[in-house]
């Protein structure tokens, strides 16, 4: 039976409006809204034509949804981003649904995150506890005072699922929830910088532990502002401790701050903010660095960006690659077995590309449809 709450998920996913599939399938865009509303059926030929144009298969769309709860945190609220934030937590969903799938053959890393403060805590956590809690964190991670070499696989071997994804958004960076007790982040792939995914993920890692037990009217009291700020701030934190930077550099000048950019695995930016709000350079000295960094143009780019490839999620591609070596799977059961697309598979799962998609499979297609 067509489920009509999947038509819509497909389209966020793919970012296109009910008049924009409407017509590039050949039908009118009240019949979308009517499919979508679930007061008409799709036809089985409109059923063929909406699957090929949205490239997934006719059976995912009579799936039932999961059922998950779980608060999205999204960087930007910008009124010209919703479509990007539909898109975001769309393909949040099908990364969802392709983990849970194949998480019946395989057992993912057990969680291992410091515990979220409760609801009356959240709502009232102070930068200090958001310190304490940064630092619990990378003590259970047992990291001492050093910077963190692969944030990524420290999150993956800790239970959290990640997938990157082109959001095409200026101002989007990312997003996260809780599905099933279990943290998911999306990261948008659009600003590939290793700096600023490190961040970003730390960022994100901080919505996941302080703002877990948060409802949506919590969030709204709050203010997304100020929640924002809380999960910058534990990012920093997280990648830039405080006691080790407090034994860095004295003298703090962009030069050393480069030196330090390269250590920590932190943007100058990031560390200039860090300094200051540790009350290691005041005002003064913090308008200055940055007067001198707009000066030099970095904020179009910093030096050295360039010269580190940004970490990539590898959990999903182990798995895939596990059960084609030893599960006794076939590149086209993981596609049946999931119902999402070989591209969407490679996409989500971070897989190089072919790993799924390959002839064979596009020439079983075929052979398919002359049956
Ligand atoms: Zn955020």
């Amino acid at each position: 039976m067509f489920n009509p709450e999947r038509l819509v998920l497909a389209r966020s996913a793919r970012r296109i409006n009910q008049e924009e599939l409407a017509n590039k399938i050949g039908y009118s865009p009240s019949m979308i809204s009517r499919w979508e509303s679930g007061s008409n059926l799709p036809s089985a030929e409109a059923l063929v034509k909406i699957s090929k144009e949205l490239n997934i298969s006719e059976r995912w769309f009579s799936l039932k949804l999961p059922k998950y709860k779980g608060i999205y945190q999204f960087r930007s609220l910008k009124r010209t981003d919703i479509s990007a934030r539909y898109k975001a937590k769309a393909r949040l969903a099908f990364f969802y649904e392709i983990t849970k799938t194949l998480e019946q053959w395989v057992d993912y890393p057990k969680l291992n995150l410091v515990q979220s403060p409760n609801q009356t805590e959240a709502v009232n956590i102070t930068y200090k506890r958001i310190e304490e809690l940064a630092e619990e964190q990378r003590k259970l991670w047992k990291l001492g005072r050093r910077p963190i070499k692969n944030l990524t696989r420290l999150l993956e071997s800790s239970g959290v699922m990640i997938t990157k994804d082109w959001l095409d958004s200026d101002d989007m960076d990312g997003v996260s929830t809780w599905i099933n007790d279990r943290p998911y982040i999306l990261v948008a792939k659009d600003k590939n910088n290793y700096f600023r995914n490190r961040f970003d993920n730390a960022h994100e890692l901080g919505h996941i532990i302080l703002h877990k037990k948060l409802s949506d009217k919590d969030c709204e009291s709050i203010g997304h502002k100020e929640i924002e700020q809380q999960a910058n701030h534990f990012a920093s934190c997280l990648l830039m401790p405080s006691a080790s930077l407090s034994l860095s550099y004295r003298n703090i000048t962009l030069e050393n701050l480069l030196i330090e950019k390269r250590y920590w695995g932190s943007s100058v930016a990031a560390l200039i903010m860090r300094n200051h709000s540790l009350g290691l350079i005041d005002n003064d000295h913090k308008t200055r660095l940055f007067r001198n960094y707009s000066y030099r143009k970095w904020r179009y780019g910093e030096p050295y960006d360039d010269d580190f490839e940004v970490e990539k999620p590898e959990l999903m591609y182990n798995t895939i690659k596990l059960l084609l070596s030893e599960g006794g799977f076939q590149k086209e059961d993981i596609i049946d077995r999931t119902f999402y697309s070989a591209e969407d598979l490679e996409e989500l799962c971070i897989l190089p590309r072919g790993t799924l998609s390959n002839l064979d499979i596009q020439r079983r297609q075929k052979l398919r449809l002359l049956i």
